[in-house]
């Protein structure tokens, strides 16, 4: 029997753990985060791990291990993840890039519908013994407006291809796509610069890299229209949140709908929580329950494949460079 310590069991994991059972013998954390040297204890033993967003499988943990050949990570972020010295090490880190591509286009449309809609302002206005006649509460139409993708790559995509039935014209900007792909999803591939002119709802969707850190600045934020909202449910750091915050102040934009923040948890004083034309969600963009499901039950699977010396399908590896050293078959 393999030994798989999982720190923190994600609903719906639980009902999952089937899957890995019959093989290995499962050690569910406690309900509280791990120290570095508390997992160091926990892998001393263990043939795979697997890992949500919370704890950080460093150099040191992944030394510790002496007996893994397994790290999962429950999601698609490998951030926390020491790829490097897994790589050195022959442990393939298997998780699930991609699954919830769903969950954040539809998290971005709410945001964006949000927006238009003056969902919050609504809802308060209830609330509190108002009803209809509230100037403030006229809002915006998706339909015949020019909607803006920033990184269109899995995500971005998915967004494109639910706008389709908007009627909403889509421009993109992606300097890594192949030009003849944008099209066939419906979108003009345009220059950042034109995207940020012309649209009239901006989503961000790019990966974060030290390129795209604080893509969006002060600069880029004064291109445009001041009826314009802007979306980011990709990584905080794209948008340089200060010019943000000074932006929607000055009214060079009409609001923002955030899922992510340049630090995270946001401080609960951070100002564009405070600001009544900001909807803002605790970086939920992917958690669904179709997503986590199939997330989980791929990752799963993916260790106890690994562990039986099986080679899980390529994209699910997020350190390909490991199969010169390890053998893995195809199942
Ligand atoms: P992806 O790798 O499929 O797509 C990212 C795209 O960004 C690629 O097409 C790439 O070419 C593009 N890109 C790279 N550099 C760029 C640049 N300088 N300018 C514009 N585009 C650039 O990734 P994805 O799965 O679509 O994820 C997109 C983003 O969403 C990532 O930042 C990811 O971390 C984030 N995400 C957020 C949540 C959430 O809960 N909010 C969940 C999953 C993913």
């Amino acid at each position: 029997m393999f030994r798989v310590f999982i720190p923190e069991l994600l609903p719906p994991a639980e009902e999952n753990l089937e899957i890995l059972d019959k093989i290995a013998q499962v050690k569910i954390g406690l309900s509280r985060p791990y120290t570095e040297v508390e997992l160091i204890r926990e892998v001393l033993e263990a043939d795979g791990i697997i890992v949500s967003s919370r704890e950080k499988v460093t150099r040191r943990v992944i030394e510790a291990g002496l007996k893994l050949r397994v790290i999962g990570r429950f999601g698609v972020g490998i951030e926390n993840v020491d790829l490097g010295t897994a790589t050195e090490r022959g442990i393939p880190v298997t998780y699930a890039p991609g699954i919830n591509a769903d969950a954040v286009s539809e998290h971005a449309l709410a945001l964006i519908f949000a927006l238009l809609r003056k969902l919050l302002r609504a809802t308060g206005h209830l609330k509190s013994g108002g009803w209809r006649g509230d100037r403030a509460l006229l809002g915006g139409e998706l339909m015949g407006s020019t909607v803006g993708i920033i990184g269109f790559g899995r995500i971005g995509q998915r967004l494109a291809t639910k706008l389709k039935g908007f009627e909403v014209r889509i421009l993109a900007y992606d300097p890594y796509l192949p030009k003849e792909k944008a099209p066939d999803l419906g979108a003009n591939l345009v220059s950042l610069e034109t995207l940020l002119k012309e649209s009239d709802i901006i989503s961000v969707h790019c990966a974060l890299t030290e390129e795209t850190r604080h893509l969006i600045g002060e600069r880029e934020l004064r291109l445009l229209k001041p009826t314009a909202y802007l979306v980011n449910t990709a990584r905080g750091p794209v948008i340089d949140e200060k010019a943000l915050q000074k932006a929607l102040i000055e009214g060079r934009l009409a609001g923002a709908g955030l899922d992510v923040f340049e630090e995270e948890p946001p401080k609960p004083d951070n100002p564009l929580l405070a600001m009544e034309n900001v909807v803002a969600t605790p970086h939920c963009g992917g958690s669904t329950w179709r997503a986590r499901e199939k997330s989980v039950r791929l990752v799963l699977g993916n260790v106890a494949k690994i562990l039986l010396g099986e080679l899980p399908s390529l994209e699910n590896i997020a350190n390909p460079a490991v199969l010169g050293k390890v053998t893995l078959h195809s199942s």
